[in-house]
């Protein structure tokens, strides 16, 4: 039994990982919509608090640049809500959106970096309270995808930091050195947040899988892969209604293997089951898409015919009947001829009722000879 640390190992499925890379993805463009404004009002902030410091022209051609590599981000942010990439398709869109973060970020990083080299040491730390800003919203909105959180934050923070400590004074090598930490703090919180998000999307994954398994193996029955007694059940009073509703007449058919034991006796219960599989196949090829066919246990099996008189049931069954005697099963080179009883029956929705009807033509169907049908109408009232 596999324990939840082995289940969420990153090297195990590689199926499994390109679908939690397609997630990182979709959580990307869920979430970091809002940045593309964030950055154009943050960068105005700035203008305004340079304003009396730095060159006018330096400000605006900075504030074009962000305008412009927003826009850009806006567009890919249009197109991409526009196609609704599903699925694993969005990894086609990873290397748009892993280029339109870097320009902004760098726009950020070297236009802030330019514009403090102008600057006297008070404003130099105000372009650098906005990097650092800048730098942690990175990391908290472009975790999900961990390459790219790191490389948004050092674009932004790493090109003023460089700056600061090739300077060489006392304080700014102090405020490169601060900020160097911080960015490690920064690379550890992404690395724990991004880790966290891979194996959220993991188990989701690996429940789905679970959950669908689970819901087939409780609706199917594993030899023949037929409904079994359950999912016929269910699927039946679904159709039993709907016929109900529309005033369409319903059959039931009963099947059952003859002298079942003696084959089993004979060629061995896996031979058995092998003959059983055959049944099912030639029973599945007879369905229409609207039929609703079961094991309903052993060698006895079920069907519910929509929209289909007692006649035309009678007659498909007797076809049915014929053609399965005539085709033996194949197993292990073994040829094992057998043949099936059939009990067909109409009139009314109510299920239980129907099939204990089939049943007693069945059973008459057995006494006379097996190998044939029987068929009967039992209306609800009749008893
Ligand atoms: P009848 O013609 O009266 O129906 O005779 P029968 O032998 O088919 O009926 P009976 O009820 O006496 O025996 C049914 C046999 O079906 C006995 C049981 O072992 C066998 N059987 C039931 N389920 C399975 C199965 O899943 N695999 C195999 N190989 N045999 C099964
Ligand atoms: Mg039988
Ligand atoms: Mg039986």
């Amino acid at each position: 039994m596999k324990d939840a640390d082995s289940l969420l190992s990153t090297d195990e499925d590689p199926v499994l990982n390109i679908r939690v890379r397609a997630d990182r993805l979709h959580q990307l463009f869920r979430q970091s919509f809002p940045a593309v404004y964030v950055s154009v009002i943050v960068a105005l902030l700035l203008c305004q608090a340079m304003w009396g410091e730095v060159r006018h022209e330096l400000l605006i051609g900075w504030l074009a640049a962000i305008c412009v590599s927003a826009a850009i981000r806006y567009a890919l942010f249009w197109w991409h809500r526009r196609r609704k990439p599903q699925g694993l398709q969005i990894l086609d869109w990873e290397f748009r959106y892993a280029v339109t973060l870097l320009v902004p970020s760098l726009t950020w990083g070297l236009g802030v970096m330019w514009i403090m080299r102008e600057s006297s040491l008070l404003y130099q730390l105000v372009g650098f309270v906005f990097l650092l800003g800048m730098a942690g919203g990175a990391i908290s909105l472009y975790s999900a995808r961990r390459y790219m959180a790191m490389g948004a934050m050092a674009s932004v923070l790493l090109p003023a930091t460089v700056w600061f400590l090739l300077r060489g004074q006392q304080v700014e090598v102090s405020l490169g050195v601060a900020a160097l930490v911080f960015m490690g703090v920064l690379t550890r919180a992404s690395t724990s947040l991004s880790a966290t998000l891979g194996d959220n999307f993991r188990l989701a994954h690996i429940l789905s899988a679970a959950k669908q398994k689970a819901e087939l193996m409780a609706h199917t029955d594993e030899l023949t892969g037929l409904d079994n007694r359950r999912a016929f059940f269910d699927r039946g009073q679904t159709l039993a209604n709907y016929c109900e509703r529309s005033r369409l007449p319903l059959c039931v058919v009963m099947i059952d293997a003859d002298h079942f034991k003696q084959i089993n006796d004979r060629y061995g219960h896996a031979a058995g089951d092998d003959v059983l599989c055959h049944l099912a196949g030639k029973l599945k090829l007879s369905l229409r898409k609207s039929d609703v066919c079961g094991r309903m246990g052993g060698e006895e099996f079920a069907m519910l015919l929509p929209n289909t008189q007692l006649a035309e049931a009678t007659a498909l069954a007797e076809r049915f009947c014929q053609s399965y005697a005539a085709t033996p099963a194949h197993c292990d080179g073994v040829e094992i001829s057998n043949t099936v009883s059939i009990g067909v029956a109409s009139e009314g929705y109510d299920i239980d009722h129907l099939l204990h009807c089939a049943d007693e033509a069945l059973y008459q169907a057995k006494a006379a000879g097996r190998n044939r049908v029987v068929s009967q109408a039992c209306p609800a009232d009749a008893g």
